[in-house]
């Protein structure tokens, strides 16, 4: 990688080592024997991604129209479920002719636009223990127990819609352990509840979440485990985004300008956090490699080019003396970057994409 990074025409880029992603999901696969494997698209919905992903997936998880229309663009015949609050009746009809597997029905509203037929989950907020989470998704997402009951009673009315199964993805950010621990949680309340329904062979969407350590990224989520140990449950699937594409992507740029203002050090980067949030968002270092200096190393801030104090990639990080021209590869810029981005703040011009392949 760092030697083709080195070689480009011009900076800022994003690369995506393809191989090594399709390893990395291959490991996942392997893992989860009597799984079903969903990525949320949302993480990355790249054609190349997507394109490598599909062979080792059972389907992908889209939260809007827009990514549905695109992943089935990109791969005509994977399984796609399709989730998301605020789905609009445009949105919910295209279901039908875009073929989606199932559909995780996020409120009683969403049930009077569904296409028919539909096979539905519908998603829950449990009030369940997520201890630890980076992030809790309650709030809007999911339904609590009265508006399940109520959906689960017009279900029952309406011919050709199909209660499959409850959807629950309440936090993300958590080990394996944790993830194991909330799994069976909602194993526990929603095998009950669907009994109670009357739904045979029952399906349990336990969501995505698995934790993505930026600070440490060579702790990577426990995926043998969180395999061998998921509860017993007849149709289980998880949907995982940041864990399966975070590592393989690269936003490399070069230093246009180094000062030091009142004590600080602050490397000016060509582009910045339009191009790549994730720091900013997270509210963490970004991890990187400086790929063209070594040496003592002292502290200095990485910023980019916008015109706002936010435009931090990495704060007070070590770094050996840099001038203009010296180029850096932040890492783990693979989910939730380019993507999540604001790119027209400032107009400066977008990266360039490039993609290693075998
Ligand atoms: C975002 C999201 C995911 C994926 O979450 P990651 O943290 O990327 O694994 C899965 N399911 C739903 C419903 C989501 O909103």
């Amino acid at each position: 990688m760092n030697e083709y990074a080195l070689n480009l025409d011009g900076y800022p880029a994003y690369i995506y080592d393809l191989p090594g992603l399709e390893a990395h999901v291959r490991g996942i696969r392997a893992a989860l024997p009597n799984t079903e494997l969903f990525y949320a698209a949302k993480a990355n919905p790249d054609a190349e991604i997507l394109r490598t992903l599909a062979p080792h997936v059972d389907g992908i998880e889209v939260s809007s129209g827009g990514e549905l229309a695109h992943v089935r663009k990109t791969l005509p015949d994977i399984r796609i479920a399709f989730g998301g609050p605020g789905k609009t009746p445009e949105e919910l009809r295209s279901a039908s002719h875009l073929n989606v597997d199932r559909i995780h029905v996020e409120s009683p509203r969403e049930l009077s636009h569904l296409p028919s037929p539909a096979s539905v989950l519908l998603r829950a907020n449990l009030p369940l223990n997520t201890g630890g989470a980076a992030l809790t998704m309650s709030g809007p997402f999911g339904m609590d127990e009265d508006a399940l009951d109520e959906c689960a009673r017009r279900i029952a009315r309406t011919p050709h819609i199909d209660l499959r199964g409850v959807h629950a993805h309440l936090a993300s950010g958590l080990d394996a352990p944790a993830m194991l621990d909330l799994a069976a949680q909602v194993a526990d309340w929603a095998l009950s509840w669907l009994e109670s329904q009357g739904v045979d062979d029952p399906e349990l969407n336990v969501g995505g979440g698995m934790a993505v350590d930026y600070a440490n990224p060579d702790v990577l989520f426990d995926w043998a485990h969180y395999g061998q140990k998921l509860p017993e449950s007849p149709a289980l699937r998880i949907e995982p985004g940041r864990a399966i594409t975070a590592y393989h992507g690269w936003y490399v740029t070069d230093v246009l300008d180094v000062k030091t203002t009142r004590g600080e050090t602050y490397v000016i980067l060509r582009g910045g956090t339009h191009h790549l949030r994730t720091p900013v968002t997270k509210g963490h270092n970004q991890p990187f490699e400086v790929l063209t200096a070594t040496g003592p190393e002292s502290p200095a801030t990485l910023v980019g080019q916008l015109c706002t104090p936010k435009d931090v990639f990495a704060r007070d990080v070590p770094v050996p003396a840099l001038a203009p021209g010296d180029v850096i590869a932040f890492t783990m810029a693979g989910a939730y970057a380019w993507n999540i981005s604001h790119h027209d703040f400032l107009m400066h011009p977008k990266p360039s994409f490039h993609y290693l392949n075998g």
